[in-house]
C-alpha cells in the first residue's frame, strides 16, 4: 500500500526549509544560493526525502542533479554574482546580474529558437517544432515547468522567464491546424518543461483533439516526462492520477500508440516502490514506457550505472531509447565529459546488459543538422578517426550514412570535430546551408528572417 505524499516544492528563497539542509555548511549555502540566481532551482519533498542519499552528499548523484553547485558557473561568472549579492544590492540589481550572467551561458543551444520554428500562411506557429519530417513537437503553454529542475537542463532559460526565451504554444491552439495540415507527421511530441505537469483537463485539451479524424495520419503521440522520476505520485495517488490514466487508456484504445518518454538519469530514480507502482499502472493503460537521458558528469559517468538503470527498465517492463550527449548550454562545463568517454561508457554498459535492454541507442547528439550518433573510435589508413551516423537528419537521406571526423580527445560536440582524412567539409554541410536559409525541400520549415531571431539586447531588457 502506498502512501498518499502531499507535493512540496522547493525554490532559492525557500530553500533553507529543507529540513536535511541543516547538515550542511553555511558556506555551502551561501554558494547554492549563488548559482541557484542565475540558473533555475527547484526540487520537491518526495526527490529530498526519497532520492536523495544525504550521508553522501555532495557527491551524491540526486543532490547534483537537483541542487545547484558552486563549480556549475565558470568561476569569473560565479565571483560577480557572489560580490553583487555580498555587496547587499536589492532585488532588482541581483535580478539585473543574473540575467547578464544568464546571456553568457548560451541560453538556446542548436539553432532551437529560429532555425525549428514552424509557419502557417507566413506566420509563426507558437510552440511547435518540426524539425524531423515524422515528428513534431508540442509545448503546451501550461506545461513549461517541472516538479523539480535538473541543473543541467537545456531549458533551463525558460524556466527562468528570460524574455522572448519563451517557447509554447498560444491560445489560438493553432498547432493543431500545422498538425493536420501536414500529413507527413506520423508522431506528435508533447513536450516541456513537463507536459505531466499539467492538471488532466489542460492535458486532454492537447490529447484528446489528436483522435478525432482529422488527425488519423498521427500514429504515435509521445509526453516526454520526468515525473515518474520527481514525483511519481502522479500516476499512483494524486487527486487527478485515475484520470489521467483513463485518459491514456482513451488514447490506446482509439489506436494511437501511446509512449511514455520517461527521463531517467540514475537507477535510484527507479528503484522505489512508488516509481516502480507508477510505470505498472503506465503500462496498464496499454501504452508503453520508453527511458531516455543525457550521460553527464557528476551523475551517470559511470558503465556500471547505465547498466544497472537498463537492467532496472527491462525488468519494469520499460524499454531504453537514448543516451545522449549533454548540450552546449547553461552549466554545460560542469557536465560535460568528451565524447569518446561517452562512447566508452555506452559500450561498456552495454556490454553488460542482454540483447532486450540493447535497445537503447548513443551516445547521440542533438544537434543544428540532426542527431548524431557516436558509433566509434578507430584508425583508417593511419588516421585516428570519430565514426558517426545520423540517426535522424534534417534531410531524412542523411541517416545511417557513415562519415568519419578526426579523432579529438577534447571534443564534447559535434561543432568540435573537422573531417577526416584531409576533406573540408562533412557531406551534410553544404545542404545544411541550404536548408537553413531556404526551408526543407519536404517544405516543413519555411526560415528565413523570422521574427524570433534572437536579440540579446531585447532579452537584457528584464
Ligand atoms: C529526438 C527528436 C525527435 C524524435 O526523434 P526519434 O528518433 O524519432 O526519437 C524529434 N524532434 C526533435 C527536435 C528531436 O530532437
Ligand atoms: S525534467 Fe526535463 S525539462 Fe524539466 S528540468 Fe529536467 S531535463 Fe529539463
Amino acid at each position: 500500500m502506498i502512501e498518499p505524499r502531499k507535493m512540496r516544492f522547493f525554490n532559492i528563497n525557500t530553500l533553507e526549509k529543507i529540513p536535511q539542509l541543516e547538515r550542511l555548511s553555511q558556506e555551502m549555502i551561501f554558494e547554492m544560493k549563488v548559482v541557484g540566481n542565475v540558473l533555475p532551482f527547484r526540487t520537491n519533498n518526495y526527490v529530498t526525502d526519497e532520492l536523495i542519499d544525504w550521508d553522501q552528499v555532495p557527491n551524491d548523484p540526486m543532490f547534483q542533479l537537483t541542487f545547484p553547485q558552486r563549480d556549475m558557473l565558470p568561476p569569473e561568472l560565479y565571483e560577480q554574482m557572489a560580490a553583487v549579492m555580498q555587496s547587499g544590492a536589492d532585488r532588482e540589481v541581483i535580478a539585473e546580474e543574473a540575467n547578464r550572467i544568464r546571456m553568457a551561458l548560451n541560453p538556446h543551444p542548436a539553432g532551437q529558437m529560429t532555425a525549428n520554428v514552424p509557419r502557417l500562411d507566413d506566420d509563426v506557429v507558437e510552440g511547435l517544432q518540426h524539425k524531423y519530417r515524422e515528428t513534431a513537437l508540442v509545448f503546451p503553454s501550461s506545461g513549461q515547468t517541472c516538479h523539480a529542475y535538473c541543473t543541467f537542463c537545456f531549458r533551463w532559460a525558460q524556466f527562468v522567464g528570460i524574455d522572448g526565451l519563451k517557447f509554447a504554444t498560444d491560445e489560438s491552439m493553432r498547432f493543431q491546424k500545422y498538425l493536420a495540415m501536414h500529413p507527413e507527421i506520423t508522431d506528435v511530441l508533447v513536450t516541456g518543461g513537463d507536459p505531466m505537469i499539467m492538471s488532466v483537463k489542460n492535458l486532454k485539451e492537447y490529447l484528446e483533439p489528436l483522435l478525432e479524424p482529422e488527425f488519423d495520419h498521427i500514429k504515435t503521440i509521445r509526453i516526454g516526462t520526468k515525473s515518474v522520476a520527481y514525483w511519481p505520485y502522479r500516476f499512483v495517488t494524486d487527486k487527478d492520477s485515475e484520470e489521467v490514466l483513463a485518459l491514456f487508456r482513451r488514447v490506446t484504445e482509439a489506436g494511437k500508440h501511446l509512449s511514455i518518454m520517461g527521463h531517467h538519469s540514475h537507477y535510484v530514480e527507479l528503484e522505489t516502490e512508488v516509481a516502480a507502482e507508477a510505470i505498472q499502472r503506465i503500462r496498464q493503460t496499454g501504452a508503453q514506457y520508453r527511458c531516455q537521458s543525457p550521460v553527464l558528469r557528476h551523475i551517470n559517468d559511470d558503465p556500471d550505472v547505465w547498466a544497472r538503470m537498463w537492467q532496472k527498465q527491462v525488468e519494469l517492463g520499460a524499454i531504453p531509447y537514448y543516451m545522449f550527449v549533454e548540450r552546449d548550454t547553461g552549466a554545460k562545463g560542469y557536465f560535460e565529459i568528451p565524447l569518446w568517454r561517452a562512447l566508452e561508457i555506452y559500450k561498456k554498459a552495454i556490454q553488460q546488459v542482454s540483447g532486450l535492454a540493447r535497445t537503447v541507442r548513443g551516445p547521440s547528439m542533438s544537434a543544428l543538422p540532426g542527431k548524431v550518433q557516436v558509433d566509434g573510435v578507430t584508425e583508417i589508413n593511419g588516421e585516428m578517426v570519430y565514426v558517426l551516423s545520423f540517426l535522424q537528419g534534417r534531410n531524412p537521406d542523411w541517416v545511417k550514412r557513415p562519415f568519419f571526423a578526426k579523432f579529438d580527445p577534447e571534443a564534447t560536440w559535434l561543432n568540435h570535430l573537422r573531417p577526416a582524412f584531409g576533406e573540408e567539409h562533412f557531406f551534410f554541410e553544404e545542404e545544411l546551408h541550404l536548408i537553413l536559409e531556404n526551408g526543407n525541400k519536404y517544405g516543413w520549415e519555411k526560415l528565413q528572417s523570422s521574427p524570433r531571431q534572437f536579440r540579446p539586447e531585447e532579452l537584457l531588457r528584464n
